[in-house]
This record gives structure tokens, sequence and C-alpha cells, in this order.
């Protein structure tokens, strides 16, 4: 069989670069980063003209164009809104070992839900509406790994 390949001209190569890069956090996200780090304690921004509090904590209201100004302490335990769960081991991307998942999780006093990592739980039981509680690394560097991952509220129905 010919190698239709041998008169091609090489027009596409095949191959992977890293590209290290530092990203600002600005001004809420250092606030709130800074936070998670130091006290283990989430934080919120509630806008003046809708009342509706933001976790991950926004400057601007994006329904009303408020700034949200006010800093609100949420609770580190909330509602499973939505999830996905994954069962492929992959040797370099996979954040932990299989099964885990990721979820929207809306905390305790917040009105929007964020996107974390899911852990120690049964995949047989795991299910829309469920409490689930944050789980802190041991040792905390101002990312939002800070928060190793999200488990169900054990006792809880
Ligand atoms: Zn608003």
């Amino acid at each position: 069989m010919e190698d239709w390949r041998k008169d091609q001209e090489v027009l596409v190569m095949e191959g992977r670069i890293k590209v290290p890069y530092r990203w600002f956090a600005g001004e809420v996200g250092t606030r709130y980063l800074e936070s998670l780090r130091d006290k283990g304690v989430f934080l919120g921004t509630r806008c003046p003209g809708c009342e509706k509090v933001y976790h991950i904590p926004r400057r601007h209201c994006p329904e009303c164009f408020e700034e949200c100004s006010q800093w609100v302490e949420l609770g580190s335990s909330g509602t499973l809104e939505s999830y996905t769960i994954v069962r492929r081991q992959h040797p370099q991307l996979s954040p932990l070992p299989v099964p885990y998942g990721y979820g929207i999780i809306r905390l305790e006093g917040a009105d929007t839900g964020f996107l974390h990592l899911l852990g120690e739980f049964d995949d047989k039981e795991l299910k829309v509406g469920d409490s689930v509680e944050a789980v802190f690394s041991d040792k905390r560097e101002g990312n939002i790994l800070d928060v190793k991952f999200f488990r169900p509220v054990k006792g809880v129905e």
C-alpha cells in the first residue's frame, strides 16, 4: 500500500507547548483568596440594588450594574446544584483519584453557585440537592485549591 503522506506538503505539525503564565486576581479576587487561605472563610459580595449575594464575589452586579461593595461571610457548606462524575483516571490531568466529580455548589448565604471538585462520595447516592461541605487543604497557598473538594455532609437527608 502506498503511503499517501509522502507526497504531501507538511502543513500541520503536531506538538505540545507549555505556557506558564501569571494572572492578576484583582482587588476582589485577592481579598477572597486571602480570606480562604488565612481564615478558611468564603466571602461573597452583595449587590445593593437587587440584594443578590455573589459567590464567587463580583465587583459589579451583572444584572443591575451596581457596585457590590458589601462583603458577606458565607458558610463552608451548601447545596449541590449540578454535577458530573469522572471515572477515568488521566495520568497528568486528574486532580483527584477516580471517581471524583465536578459540581456546582451554592454556599449557605449565597445566591449563585460556583464550580469545584467533589470527593469522598458514594456515586450511587450522590444527587442534586445534597448538602455538601468544603474540605480544606492542610497547606493553604492562596488559590481556589485551598479547598481540596466538597463532600456530602454525613447524616443529612
Ligand atoms: Zn444587582
